[in-house]
């Protein structure tokens, strides 16, 4: 139902606006970004202007205010889940500048109690328990993926040993629609299952940043979920998947100061996120060549990119006033896929 109108207007794209409240201790309590909501629009200030020129709209399919719990984040977001156990590729991604909340709507906070919970562990949740309840008719078969993408190189995060071997993507026409074939598969059937999985997700993830300048901020990550149905009547099978990317921050980092690993993380960053950009634009407005080359990160996402896929993108808002500037161009990134 909600992507119908969507489907002939921009071959299956939305994108839901995040604002995240002020966070204890945040000094500056003015605020660039108006929830206006109901209609989708967040109205943003300039702090250096007066007048008419001072605040601009900016209108999304949903605006989610600094009040918005997880749950209700996640409600808008279910239909899209319950289609892949259908067959349909979907992509839901987390754009924003770094402390913009990408990791709070993806995964939770740290340690998330059952309500904090983000939307993957839903989602995987909700993934085996509509399974579950339509086994009836259907036999399904679930198993997740989870790599980063650092520098151009995909690693493995669910091994244990936390090993980082950069791994190959294939075209999953050959692959059985695996972008990755050799990131570890792992099954999954109850919450403890998932639980377990995105713990060492996490943990792998975390483990870089230790050596590396909060790592996390400068990687993608890429939850995979693969479902494989059998229609216990007729016999046929379906195959949906699931990609859920926590995205490296958007910031614009200084290129008179920045040298080095940190450049050249920089430029990664700028280039695949470019790069996606690009791809969602030219799948909204139907062009017949499609950049997906051009990246890892769309590379990896292609199945789940244009064709029947269904694509969301919350695009978080950090509402201080001293985000300003990266709000506007986290909004014109926004504008131009949406
Ligand atoms: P990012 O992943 O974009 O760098 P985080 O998700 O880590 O940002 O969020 C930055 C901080 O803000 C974290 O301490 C996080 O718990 C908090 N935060 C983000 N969004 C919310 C929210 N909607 N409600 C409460 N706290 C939030
Ligand atoms: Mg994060």
């Amino acid at each position: 139902r909600m992507f119908n109108e969507l489907q002939e207007l921009k071959g299956n794209i939305r994108v839901y606006c995040r604002i995240r409240p002020f966070l204890p201790g945040q000094v500056a309590k003015q605020t660039a970004v108006e929830y206006i909501g109901e209609n989708g629009e967040v109205a943003v200030v300039n702090p250096s202007k007066q007048g008419k020129d001072r605040r601009r709209n900016f209108k999304f399919n949903k605006v989610f205010g600094p009040d918005s719990t997880q749950a209700e984040v996640y409600s808008d977001t279910q239909p899209l889940i319950r289609s892949v156990l259908d067959g349909y590729s979907v992509c839901i991604f987390a754009y924003g500048q770094t402390g913009s909340g990408k990791t709070y709507t993806m995964t939770g906070p740290n340690g998330a109690s059952e309500e904090d919970w983000g939307v993957n562990y839903r989602a995987l949740n909700d993934l085996f328990k509509i399974s579950q309840s339509r086994g009836g008719s259907f036999n399904y078969e679930i198993q997740v993926q989870m790599v980063e993408i650092y520098n151009e190189q995909v690693h493995d995060l669910l091994l244990i040993d936390g090993s980082q071997k950069n791994l190959g993507i294939k075209s999953t026409v050959q692959t059985n629609g695996l972008a990755v074939p050799d990131a570890s598969m792992h099954p999954v059937t109850s919450t403890s299952d998932v639980l377990e999985l995105m713990d060492i997700g996490l943990r792998n993830r975390a483990v870089g940043a230790t050596s590396m300048n909060e790592r996390s901020s400068r990687s993608h990550s890429v939850v995979s979920i693969h479902v494989r149905g059998k229609d216990l009547h007729s016999g046929a099978a379906l195959h949906g998947n699931l990609h859920l990317v926590d995205l490296a921050g958007s910031e614009r980092v200084d290129r008179s100061e920045a040298t080095g690993d940190r450049l050249r993380e920089a430029q990664h960053i700028n280039r695949s996120l470019s790069a996606l950009g690009d791809v969602i634009f030219a799948l909204a407005q139907k062009n017949s060549h499609v950049p997906y080359r051009n990246s890892k990160l769309t590379q990896l996402l292609q199945s789940s990119l244009g064709g029947q896929a269904k694509t969301l993108m919350f695009v978080q808002l950090n509402p201080d006033v001293i985000s300003y500037s990266e709000t506007i161009s986290t909004l014109k990134f926004a504008e131009r896929v949406s």
